[in-house]
């Protein structure tokens, strides 16, 4: 700790940091731009700091990113709609 608080702040999270609620927001259109090839990271450069630093909304982006690029296989598509119907 230093005498100067906004330091400290500043060495703890970054300033481009959006926070959850906005990276929430966006997130959908981040993963869009990388599974697209897009510079994600670079358009949105608050969304890419608070991911490196917020352990929930990063496991959120790996498995948007992760249905995105590598959608589910015929028979976990399966397994899924049996989930979602429910039992029977
Ligand atoms: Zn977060």
């Amino acid at each position: 700790m230093s005498d100067w608080p906004e330091l400290d702040a500043f060495l703890e999270t970054d300033p481009a940091d959006v926070g959850c609620d906005e990276a929430m927001r966006i997130l959908h259109i981040y993963v869009e731009l990388v599974a697209g090839g897009e510079d994600a990271a670079a358009r949105y450069p608050g969304v890419a700091s608070h991911l490196r630093q917020c352990g929930p909304c990063s496991e959120d982006y790996e498995g948007l990113l992760a249905l995105v690029t590598d959608p589910p296989s015929d028979g976990l598509r399966q397994t899924l709609r049996k989930k979602l119907r429910g039992p029977r």
